[in-house]
């Protein structure tokens, strides 16, 4: 069936060494994320995507490239032979292959090795003339054609193809850095980590729960999100899942109800910034909306974000609600967030939380807790670690066990 897909990326934003850069990595990405199955070879400002022997250009193949960010677009292609024929029985060839039997085509032929004989502009018009005679329900339309069937002959390789599927762009995840989603069970944060690797962003995830009152089912729905995002990812996935109960249980003790949800968005913070240093993450993520709940006012966010001198990206900050529902629909992580188990914070959401609170007086109440820097380096010795690669766990240890510097 088809040969090779043509890969369309687009440069916008990237010039001289930094194109060198976003090309290459493009090029790694893709066959990491496809495990090696294809080769990959770039030609004229395009990347063609070879099939290793025995491999199908399938439907499936063609899913995980798009899942590839810096893609524009994909096109499935035939070889041809630099001769008139067997360009015109290849492309009735995948006419009919596909089922194309009626509506609107144009040609777009370019040659660019001038070795072959017929020039673009009469290689459109004899190619359009004999796709007519062959298809009689075919018409051509020269301005908004349903089909646009591109014929290249180029030195190194001529094809032809008609497809032209669009995909995610955005840059090659390892283009940009690296930072540490903090991914609760919501819809919200699955979709500021999809959003941020978009932007090259090599990732790991920080989750915090509550055992035994929320354990393995929450894993589990934690695990399938993890599960879902590496699908876009070509490394190895990190998913650090902490143990919160402890240090939860410490800030209940202070009775200070109203002000219990900011206390352990402040040691989450506390705690994930440490993990940082631990994977090299630059940043912070968090799927944090302006004003959505009580919680998440201005005044709110400074004094939780005052826990850390990290840099915290929120990348939804400004959505509104329907647009990142409608995203996690897209990206297949919805169906899971809705899942009905709860992640650690929920569980112990105090019924109204402050919306005014004060840096100094949380840090006076932070204080009365003795232990809690203890409490803290407890839960995340004891966090638990999984490896995702492309959809399956491949290895998860304890923390503590291979604690040191995780370049990965
Ligand atoms: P989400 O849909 O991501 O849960 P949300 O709108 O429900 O977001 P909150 O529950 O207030 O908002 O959480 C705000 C952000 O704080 C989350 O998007 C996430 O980044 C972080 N967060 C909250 N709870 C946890 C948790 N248990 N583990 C890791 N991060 C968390
Ligand atoms: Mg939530």
């Amino acid at each position: 069936m088809y040969d090779f897909v043509v890969i369309k990326y687009s440069e916008i934003g990237t010039k001289g060494k930094n194109r060198k850069i976003f090309e290459s990595k493009l090029m790694n990405n893709i066959v990491l994320q496809l495990n090696h199955s294809v080769k990959v070879k770039k030609i004229y400002g395009r990347i063609i995507v070879f099939p290793k022997d025995n491999i199908k250009i399938d439907k499936k193949m063609l899913y995980s490239l798009k899942k590839v960010f810096g893609i524009k677009s994909i096109s499935p292609a035939i070889e041809v032979e630099k001769d008139y024929n067997d360009i015109k029985n290849k492309i009735i060839w995948l006419l009919k292959e596909n089922h194309v039997e009626s509506g609107t085509f144009k040609i777009d032929a370019r040659r660019t090795d001038k070795s072959f004989p017929i020039r673009s502009f009469d290689l459109n018009k004899k190619l359009g003339e004999d796709i007519l005679n062959e298809f009689n329900k075919l018409t051509v339309d020269v301005h908004k054609p349903e089909y646009l069937i591109k014929v290249e002959i180029r030195q190194e390789l001529s094809f032809v193809y008609f497809e032209n599927i669009e995909c995610f762009a955005g840059y090659p995840v390892g283009a940009g850095g690296k930072a540490s989603i903090m991914l609760s069970g919501g819809i919200d944060s699955p979709v500021a980590a999809w959003t941020m690797m978009k932007r090259g962003l090599k990732l790991n995830a920080i989750s915090f729960y509550s055992p035994p009152s929320n354990g393995e089912k929450t894993i589990f729905k934690l695990l399938e999100l993890s599960k879902k995002l590496s699908e876009f990812y070509p490394f190895n996935f990190y998913h650090y899942i902490i143990p919160f109960t402890e240090v939860q249980m410490a800030i209940k003790k202070l009775k200070k109800d109203s002000y219990s949800l900011i206390m352990q968005r402040r040691s989450m913070l506390r705690i994930a910034s440490k993990l940082a240093w631990h994977t090299g993450s630059a940043a912070l993520i968090t799927g944090e909306n302006l004003g959505q709940v009580a919680s998440q006012t201005l005044e709110n966010m400074i004094t939780i974000s005052e826990a850390t001198d990290m840099l915290i990206l929120r990348p939804l900050i400004g959505y509104e609600k329907l647009d990142i529902v409608r995203k996690s629909k897209e990206i297949g992580t919805y169906d899971i967030s809705i899942l009905p188990y709860k992640d650690s914070c929920v569980a112990f959401l105090p019924k109204s939380p402050a919306t005014k609170s004060f840096v100094d007086k949380i840090k006076l109440m932070e204080n009365k807790i003795e232990d809690i820097k203890t409490l803290e380096l407890n839960a995340l010795n004891n966090s638990l670690v999984y490896i995702i690669k492309n959809g399956s766990i491949i290895d998860n240890y304890v923390f503590s066990e291979k604690e040191g510097l995780n370049n990965e």
